[in-house]
């Protein structure tokens, strides 16, 4: 049996990802996506180049976008589907989620000097596209530029997590605004990555229940950021909340990204694929 080859997740430059909503159409469809989201970290700005660009290549687009939110005093990203990109209340509620980012950066960069590390404001800055959404990922492009880390990777674990010198914590979306942001606008909620959370295991109940509570529909299963154990995990999760699955590579760079656009393992075939659900929201090439 053919199994759609989705990705559902995905960043261009509109957020925190290197290259154009274009670039990025085109390497998915290269890479043999047939169904495909652009998911830009609290903003929906690249959606139209995105479903432009996906259909003249011949690929299927959902709309998309992944929510900051916090949880339990945890930042948790929730992923939107197939919605309406114009709704208001959908874009005034990003834009107040991205609204704190520039002071958040500013105080970053002030951490950072504290530490040693002067300009990385401005350095950071240099990296940004999208003024509104200026994110910890264009920190770590200017430290390792800079030569202060070897990769992203290292930048996250010396300067820029909890406790360290450039974190500064942040107060994101509430569950159920974002929740309702995406439901309200015609799409589906589906909660990211869940193996990245520092949950004990009633947090992360908590989590599951009071997202399905608000109207969440979905989980990641299949991820960049899940190892084969956390996908099977996940896949439990799923069947036992009787949530819809997703699949998405999380790409945000040829150089920085370990799992490249359309190249995951399939969902287990037990689970229901959140596209399932979304085939009336789907945009299919004419
Ligand atoms: P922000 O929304 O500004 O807090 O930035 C979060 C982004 O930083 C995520 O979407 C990832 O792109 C990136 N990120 C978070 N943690 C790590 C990590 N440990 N290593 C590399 N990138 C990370
Ligand atoms: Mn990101
Ligand atoms: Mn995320
Ligand atoms: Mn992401």
């Amino acid at each position: 049996m053919h199994l759609t080859n989705a990705d559902l997740h995905s960043h261009s430059n509109v957020s925190d990802g290197t290259l154009l909503p274009e670039e990025i159409a085109a390497r998915a469809h290269a890479n043999g996506v047939e169904l495909w989201s652009l998911t830009d970290h609290d903003e929906v700005g690249g959606q139209r180049r995105a479903r432009d660009a996906a259909l003249a290549l011949g690929m299927a687009y959902l709309t998309g976008t992944e929510v900051s939110v916090t949880f339990a005093n945890e930042t948790v990203h929730i992923i939107g589907l197939g919605f309406d990109a114009d709704d208001a209340a959908l874009n005034a509620g990003l834009a107040a989620t991205r609204s704190g980012r520039l002071d958040r950066a500013h105080r970053m960069a002030d951490g950072l000097a504290l530490a040693g590390i002067q300009g990385a404001f401005e350095g950071a800055l240099k990296y940004v596209t999208n003024p509104d959404l200026i994110s910890r990922t264009h920190f770590g492009r200017f430290l390792v530029e800079t030569g202060v880390c070897g990769d992203t990777y290292e930048v996250f674990r010396r300067y820029l997590t909890e406790g360290k010198p450039g974190y500064v914590p942040h107060r994101w979306a509430g569950l159920g605004d974002a929740v309702r942001w995406i439901t309200g606008a015609g799409g589906i909620a589906v909660v990211a990555h869940p193996a990245r959370y520092r949950f004990t295991p009633t947090e992360e109940y908590a989590l599951f229940t009071e997202f399905i509570a608000h109207g969440g529909r979905g989980v990641e299963v299949v991820t960049g950021s899940h190892s084969a154990p956390e996908q099977i995990r996940y896949a439990e999760t799923a069947a036992e909340f009787e949530l819809l699955a997703s699949r998405g590579s999380d790409f945000h760079s040829p150089a920085e990204s370990r799992t490249d656009l359309g190249s995951l393992p399939d969902l287990p075939g037990r689970l229901t694929p959140v596209w399932q659900a979304l085939q009336h929201r789907i945009q299919r090439p004419g």
